[in-house]
């Protein structure tokens, strides 16, 4: 069974040294449930007070800073740190799955002489086991670094494929689902292999059928006039000035643009506004995993020069939250 192993030592340290009175804890979705155990195993620990966050949390862009304001620390569980915080401390989250089952699944399917792996937080530790494995049967293979978003070589985010961008001729995904390798086979217009060790098997993605979705939501926004540029007010997500870019641009080409400003991106939440269509500046995976809930097209920023006639279908693109000190170096 997959275990989190969660470093309390380092926080009952943390506490000690900072001589904090009241701390918060703030969990990814998949690891609240660890959240009353751990509470109770720092209050008997340390004497310190614990405040849970009981607000959704998708990422590390997505710091509770409410909580972060009226604790001495905010513990924040699950994921690479990210942006600067004062009182924030990160606390990863590794996982002991075996992912060695999924790569040997994978390895037939693997036709490039040079593999880039990549992967996300939880399995970072395993990479380099992954490319000694592939190294004995003749692959080599090459772990990126990425931008400043990411933290660990070879680590990409559902926003964030900068890790990707590698000299190789195809690559080897270990995670669950689909959306991460589908970045990357976009964002490099390379072959991917996603090997998924909670399954234990190993397939090529094809982009194709997601482009073509993607392609019918551009095409119903073609005659939209007035847009929705949605714009998140969570650390890591918000991105005002390439909305009000995106706001310029549409009165450019004869359109009107309004920047919606909210926390939670949901389709409930948009349907209030009856804009023509939106385009979503806050995280990527909303734009595509809640696609078909929302009642307009809602478009990712390259979708919305497709739109506006400033970038050919044929080269769109994934949305990425990328460091802009770093951006320079990857766009080509
Ligand atoms: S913006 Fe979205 S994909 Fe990127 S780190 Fe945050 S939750 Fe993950």
């Amino acid at each position: 069974m997959e275990r989190f192993e969660l470093d309390l030592e380092r926080i009952y340290n943390i506490i000690k040294d900072k001589n904090c009175k009241k701390v918060g804890l703030q969990f990814p979705e998949g690891m609240k449930r660890q959240s009353i155990a751990t509470s109770r195993a720092i209050e008997e620990k340390t004497g310190a007070n614990v405040v849970i966050s009981g607000n959704p949390c998708f990422g590390a862009c997505d710091i509770d800073t409410m909580l972060a304001g009226r604790v001495d620390t905010l513990f924040h569980f699950g994921h690479a740190g990210m942006g600067k915080h004062e009182n924030v401390v990160f606390i990863e989250a590794r996982s002991n799955i075996d992912v060695m089952p999924a790569v040997r699944a994978a390895l037939p399917l693997l036709k490039a002489a040079k593999i880039g792996l990549v992967t996300t937080v939880q399995h970072v530790h395993k990479l380099d086991e992954v490319c000694r494995f592939l190294k004995e049967h003749g692959k080599d293979c090459v772990i990126g670094k990425g931008d400043l978003r990411v933290v660990y070589p070879g680590q990409v985010l559902g926003c964030n494929f900068t890790a990707a961008r590698v000299d190789c001729e195809e690559y080897l995904y270990i995670g669950s689902g689909f959306f991460h390798p589908l970045g990357v086979a976009i964002a490099t217009g390379k072959r991917v292999i996603a090997a998924d060790p909670y399954l234990n098997q190993a397939v090529e993605v094809a982009p194709e059928k997601f482009l073509r979705k993607r392609s019918g939501y551009i095409a119903r926004a073609m005659d939209a006039k007035v847009f929705g540029i949605i714009v998140s007010t969570k650390s890591g997500q918000n991105r005002m000035e390439l909305a009000l870019e995106l706001k310029n641009n549409a009165r450019k080409h004869g359109r009107e643009g309004f920047i919606i400003m909210m926390d939670l991106v949901t389709p409930e939440q948009l349907l209030a506004f009856k804009a023509d269509a939106y385009v979503n500046t806050a995280c990527p995976r909303i734009t595509i995993d809640d696609a078909e809930r929302f009642h307009a097209p809602v478009l990712t920023p390259r979708e919305f020069e497709i739109v506006l006639g400033e970038r050919k279908w044929e080269n769109m693109e994934m949305d990425e939250i990328v460091e802009e000190d770093t951006r320079k170096a990857f766009i080509p």
